[in-house]
């Protein structure tokens, strides 16, 4: 078939005339190559690999009715096809940008407001998760979302979203109490448990296959202080550090307020150079919470938990351009498995060098514990598909960062790799699971299918309901796609 035609047999046209039509209505919010507007977009992408894509157009609304109008002209033009951008954190080229397109840059929608009873959050779905803890930390709330300030509310309360509270709370996008969404058709709705219910449940998982979120409500929780910080060990300890991470993890009575991602890190310019750590909140403020007491037996180079807020471990600062990557798989927790992990990446990491260049890997470990899966199927329920019924399980995020575009294609294929190679050793274990979790996936994964087959078919019957001919499917190509796939 020619690759130009799609599933729905629509041939690209030039964009231009795409945004020429877009501009004719909505003015100067329309910007393009070369002005100011389009290039703060352009240099605002987090990896390198958007960054290089160049939209015909970009189209930055600062209203609901913006994206509404937008939406209605562009599904009028089958031809014309665009990318949604939030804060840009899913590093794979042309999730949130586009060559030839149009990209629609949600970041100018942004506002945060609050109910008067102080119960549910209303966001702006460009904004950035700091804006929000620091909007909140001033009223003694918070919400579940990023650990990394910079990274955007729309992507990861799509994705289903890991936060430091999410065994008191679960996902984020479990605590949302409504979407703010334009359908297909350009319809701007609510979804929420009681309007649209089965929309309501496909977009908490569902990412860009449904519309373009205006705007997320989300339910509060009281919140003051917290201990937080990060703890080096030698890894040489490795086996203890792993063995302390799986007894927080794997416990039959999971501490809610525990929060810990353990991290292999190397860099590929520095010899012998493994390290490992963990990064750790407690989200009381307590000092010494009984939890941790073997992980922090354990000698440690570097020890910096100290008792912070949210808005000030969120705020991680900027990262220089740089090319990046991430693949993922979910194992059962397992001490031995995490040392079989360290062994195969073992067995790659160190002999992949780029001449004249470096690559830095880090490979983290974090707990899904079924105290958080629990709420899946709470609030209208996610379509995640990971529930208690598949144990506590962690999460394993590999990412690689690297300076010189040049060497993109032998990254990616170590790091399939590597990926491959790990997975191949949970299964072995029988430790695999098949959930893999949809924000740090790569593109050639398949998160969706994870997500089970019950849960596939109600997201490729919402779609046929919601989109009937396609328009996030067909025009917006970035993402990972339904009906593409199935
Ligand atoms: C440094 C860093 C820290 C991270 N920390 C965490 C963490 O603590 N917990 C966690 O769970 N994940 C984390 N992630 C992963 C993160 O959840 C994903 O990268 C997420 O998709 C980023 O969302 P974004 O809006 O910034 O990204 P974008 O790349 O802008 O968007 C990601 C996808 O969502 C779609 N999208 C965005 N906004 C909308 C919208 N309004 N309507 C429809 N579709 C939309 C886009 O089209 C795109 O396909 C982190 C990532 C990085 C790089």
């Amino acid at each position: 078939m020619d690759q130009s035609v799609g599933e729905f047999g629509i041939r690209s046209i030039p964009a231009s005339s795409c945004c020429i039509q877009l501009e004719g209505v909505l003015g100067s919010k329309v910007s393009f190559p070369g002005t100011p507007s389009y290039e703060t977009t352009q240099n605002s992408y987090w990896s390198i690999q958007e960054a290089s894509l160049n939209p015909s157009c970009i189209f930055v609304p600062d209203s609901s009715q913006d994206v509404s109008v937008a939406v209605e002209i562009l599904s009028g033009m089958p031809d014309c096809q665009f990318a949604v951008k939030g804060h840009s954190h899913m590093p794979a080229a042309g999730f949130a940008n586009i060559n030839g397109g149009i990209t629609i840059d949600m970041t100018a929608l942004s506002s945060i407001t609050i109910n008067d009873d102080h119960t549910v959050v209303s966001i702006g779905s460009g904004a950035a998760w700091l804006d929000v803890y620091t909007y909140l930390d001033a009223l003694g709330l918070s919400v579940a979302g990023g650990r990394n300030g910079a990274v955007g509310v729309g992507g990861l309360t799509l994705g289903g979203g890991i936060s430091y509270f999410a065994p008191r709370v679960g996902w984020a996008c479990d605590n949302v109490a409504n979407f703010e969404i334009v359908l297909a058709s350009g319809k701007l709705v609510n979804a929420n448990a009681s309007s649209l219910p089965d929309l309501f449940r496909g977009l908490k998982g569902g990412m860009n296959n449904f519309g373009i979120i205006t705007r997320f409500d989300l339910t509060t929780f009281a919140q003051g202080a917290l201990l937080a910080g990060n703890i080096v060990n030698s890894i040489s300890d490795r086996d203890a550090v792993f063995r302390a991470f799986s007894n927080i993890a794997g416990a039959k009575e999971y501490d809610p307020y525990a929060s810990l991602v353990t991290s292999l890190s190397y860099n590929s310019s520095i010899d012998e150079s493994w390290g490992i750590s963990t990064s750790l909140a407690y989200t009381k403020p307590e000092t010494n919470p009984p939890v941790y007491d073997e992980l922090l037996a354990i000698p440690s180079t570097l020890n910096t938990l100290h008792i912070t807020n949210l808005s000030t471990i969120a705020n991680e600062g900027n990262t220089p351009p740089l090319n990046w990557l991430f693949y993922t798989a979910t194992f059962g927790v397992s001490t031995n498995l995490m040392g079989q992990i360290f062994d195969s990446l073992n067995s790659t990491i160190p002999e992949f060098e780029l001449p004249g260049s470096w690559v830095f890997w880090d490979i983290a470990f974090e707990p899904l514990p079924t105290i958080m899966t629990q709420y899946g199927d709470k609030n209208g329920g996610n379509s995640l598909g990971i529930s208690p019924v598949h144990g506590n399980v962690f999460v394993v995020l590999i990412s690689a960062l690297w300076p010189d575009s040049a060497f993109n294609k032998v990254v990616e294929q170590t790091a399939g790799k590597i990926t491959e190679d790990i997975i191949r050793v949970g299964n072995e274990q029988g430790l695999l699971s098949e959930f893999q979790y949809i924000n740090y996936a790569d593109p050639s994964q398949n998160p969706i299918a994870g997500y089970g087959a019950e849960n596939v078919e109600f997201l490729m019957n919402l779609s046929r309901k919601y989109d009937p001919s396609g328009i996030w499917q067909r025009q917006v190509p970035g993402g990972f796609k339904l009906r593409s796939k199935y």
